[in-house]
This record gives structure tokens, sequence and C-alpha cells, in this order.
């Protein structure tokens, strides 16, 4: 099955599922604008949490590169769109990942692949951002990966919970990233012309 582009099992069910809900919801499943509502959503659910069904370690193990350089390399403003599990809301933001290698490195455009299978399951910003860390750390074995993620929750927006238009931020990072002087070096970078979310 490629998750790209099938969908998986249980879409009936879950689709099924959905029309319970807008009956629940008060609405009519039947009216015209609501007949194809549940298996759209359950379709677009599918599609969201695509993540469960691929593997992201294969995918930096699949391009690894024996590489002398020994810098830091970064990679700044994945683009991300994840759900908070707490409510299945979408949070989504901006992702910036560096690691520097020890004998491998992989295709920048790979660390991007990462971010978006971790994304594309039900999250919370923290775990999301220690799990990117542990698969680079795990597959590249490098001198350190530092991740830092910069998000706005739907959750806490529509909801009004809090100010409009807060920005969560959370960082990980592991060895070479634990001595400060390299976390600024990163953080100086990031810095630059990095635009926000
Ligand atoms: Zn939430």
């Amino acid at each position: 099955m490629n998750p790209e582009t099938e969908y998986r099992e249980g879409l009936e069910q879950l689709a099924a599922h959905y029309e319970s809900i807008l009956k629940l919801l008060g609405e009519d499943p039947e009216r015209d604008g609501l007949q194809k509502t549940p298996m759209r959503v359950a379709k677009a659910l599918q599609v969201l949490t695509r993540g469960y069904a691929q593997d992201p370690h294969r995918v930096l193990t699949d391009a690894l590169f024996e590489e002398k350089y020994n810098q830091m390399v970064i990679v700044k403003d994945i683009d991300f769109f994840s759900m908070c599990e707490h409510h299945m809301l979408p949070f989504y933001g901006k992702v910036h990942v560096a690691y520097i290698p020890n004998g491998y490195i992989t295709g920048l455009s790979k660390i991007a692949r990462v971010v978006d299978i971790f994304s594309h399951r039900l999250q919370v910003q923290e775990r999301l951002t220690q799990q990117i860390k542990d698969c680079i750390q795990d597959t590249l074995k490098p001198m350190g990966v530092m991740v830092v993620m910069e998000a706005k929750h739907m959750c806490m927006q529509m909801r009004g919970v809090e100010k409009q238009n807060a920005i969560t931020t959370t960082s990980d990072f592991s060895g070479a990233f634990n001595q400060a002087k390299t976390r600024e070096e990163f953080m100086n970078l990031l810095r630059g012309e990095s635009k926000r979310i």
C-alpha cells in the first residue's frame, strides 16, 4: 500500500462514525451539502494521519551518504502541519533542524520528510520535537542534533484560550548541542533572515 495515494483500512467505518457525529451535532447528514461530508472527512483524516503508515527511520537510512564534512548542517524554515492529540485540531508552523555529521550526511529533503511523517500523526508539540531529534540521532548518529519548533495551535486560537497570536516554541537537542556555545551558534544562524510563521 502506498500511504501517499491510497486510503487505509477502516475508511467506511470512519465515515459511518462521522455521520453519527453530524447527527449528534444537531445536523441532518442527508441534506445536500452534507451527503458526502462523512466520507470526505474520513479521507481527510486518513491523509492527515498518514504518518502512522510510514517509517521515518527508513527514509533516513535509505539516503545515508559517507562524507567527511563535520560542520553544522542547518535546514531551517521547514513548514509543518500537525494535529494536537488533545483536541484533534491543527497546529502548524516552522521547524529548524541542525546536526553535526559524524561521517554520514543525509539528503536535505529527507529531513523535511521525517518532519512530515511525524507531524502526520496525532501529536503534542513537545513530543513531535523530540521524535524528530531522536530519529535523526538514532539513524545518522551525528555528533549532535538540535530541533527548534515554532507553532500556532488552533485549539488555543479558535477556542480563545490564550492570546490569538501566541507562538509556542519548543526545542530539544543531543550531543554537541549540550554545549551552550553550539546551541548559540545555531540560534544565531536561525535569527539571520528567518521568516516568522
Ligand atoms: Zn489541543
